[in-house]
């Protein structure tokens, strides 16, 4: 399980170098929602992690709340 998420992981850091200049889509921002939600649930450093996901989230408000209800549920699962 461990092993599995750090491959993912990797898989993503290095999309999100190869599109470092790039803004993400909401479609983008929705395909990597459920890992950047776990990150930040387990109180990873997220902005870090995962700079475009967050630079989205700040300014478009749909992916914001659909962040929050991945959350919520994130939370409650925990
Ligand atoms: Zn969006």
């Amino acid at each position: 399980m461990a092993e599995k998420q750090s491959e993912k992981m990797k898989k993503m850091m290095a999309m999100l170098s190869q599109t470092r200049d790039v803004e993400l889509t909401c479609d983008e921002v929705f395909a990597m929602l459920d890992e950047f939600t776990e990150l930040a649930a387990q109180g990873e450093d997220v902005r870090q992690l995962m700079p475009l996901v967050q630079q989205h989230l700040d300014t478009c408000p749909d992916c914001r709340d659909e962040y929050k209800v991945l959350e919520s549920i994130v939370l409650a699962g925990v």
